[in-house]
């Protein structure tokens, strides 16, 4: 049992549990919603973190309590000895989730099984290849979809992260719905939120109740499921279907008042918030032999309440001096 006082908890009493670690900045996608039109600057390969730095962050982190790793990117499968990382980070005893574009996920998806890794999201916009193309302005599309399919035969928990545009994918919210008849899977529509150099402009962007609306237009009453705690969506399912959907709204209703994420980077950065301008750098401290525990239980102190202080509105002179998605990793 761990003390409170070498827990990570924040100043309004949440204990932080459950850490997103992004494996690098790169990817081989260019979703315009996530990667700025100009592209970003990369950071300095002497700059990210280590695997060996990784696993003994996470490590840390987990001393201090955190039982949930999610890791992510940019995409995460196109960091260099992935496999390594993850079975080493397997051993540490905490529940292990991905969120990949699926390009590679085949290479893994029998090393994800030997090691209990099933809990994969996978980003999938649409389910027509030419308007895939056009969101991720690369043609990956067939392999995405078989992916898919294969993590399905092999037993893995698979939800689809859907970031509706309108205009652009707002038209298959229930094409996504009905693939969950028959299909024992997840389709989880993101509100569009706003991050450095992604034209924002919640113009473009579909409510949750929107999603509701659309969905039982089509398919009559929808029933709400049972929410995880901590859960950072509402969750759903039409009667009859196997699958469920699930809805992220950052935007119209946030979920930040039980929230237990914390955040770190591939240059190793904690970020205490999706949408935090202000960081704590581990990996300075880290490579200069200091004691970690300390520096990250204070860091969580400057976590505000909801979404960085934009408690009420999205504010471009706020999220313009945030960090693009890719560099955060959602
Ligand atoms: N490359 C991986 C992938 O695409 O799943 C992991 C990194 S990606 C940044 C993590 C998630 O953030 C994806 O599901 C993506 O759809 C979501 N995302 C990126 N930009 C977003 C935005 N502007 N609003 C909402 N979600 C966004
Ligand atoms: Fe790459 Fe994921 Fe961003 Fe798309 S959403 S550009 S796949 S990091």
């Amino acid at each position: 049992m761990i003390e409170e006082k070498n827990r990570i908890i924040d100043n309004f009493g949440r204990p932080h549990t459950y850490l997103r670690i992004s494996l690098t900045d790169r990817c081989n996608l260019r979703c315009f919603y996530c990667m700025p039109e100009d592209g970003i600057e990369l950071m300095e390969k002497s700059n990210i973190m280590t695997l060996e730095e990784i696993i003994a962050l996470a490590r840390t982190f987990r001393d201090l309590g955190v039982d949930t790793i999610r890791l992510t990117g940019g995409e995460p499968l196109v960091r260099k000895n992935f496999g390594y990382l993850v079975e080493e980070l397997a051993k540490l005893g905490v529940t292990l989730k991905i969120t990949t574009n699926g390009i590679t996920l085949d290479k893994y998806l029998d090393l994800f099984k030997k090691i209990g890794l099933r809990k994969i999201n996978i980003s999938l916009d649409t389910l027509d290849k030419a308007k895939s193309v056009f969101i991720t302005k690369r043609d990956y599309f067939d392999r995405i979809m078989k992916n898919i399919e294969t993590a399905l035969e092999m037993g893995m928990e698979v939800k689809l992260n859907i970031v509706l545009i309108k205009g652009v994918n707002d038209n298959e919210i229930n094409d996504f719905i009905a693939l969950t008849k028959y299909k024992n899977l997840t389709v989880k529509f993101i509100e569009f939120m706003p991050f450095k150099g992604n034209k924002w402009d919640w113009s473009k962007g579909v409510s949750e109740q929107e999603i509701l609306d659309t969905v039982s237009k089509r398919f009559g009453k929808v029933e709400a499921l049972k929410n995880p705690k901590h859960s950072t969506s509402t969750n759903f399912t039409v009667k009859g279907h196997i699958g469920n959907f699930a809805v992220v709204s950052t935007i119209t209703n946030p979920f930040c008042a039980d929230c237990n994420r914390i955040r770190v980077t591939a240059d190793g950065k904690m970020m205490n918030c999706l949408f935090a301008n202000s960081e704590t750098d581990l990996l300075t401290p880290f490579r200069n032999g200091e004691q970690m525990d300390n520096i990250i239980i204070n860091g969580i102190k400057t976590k505000k309440f909801s979404r960085d202080g934009m408690d009420v509105k999205m504010d471009a002179d706020h999220y313009e001096k945030n960090r693009s998605m890719i560099s955060i990793g959602g």
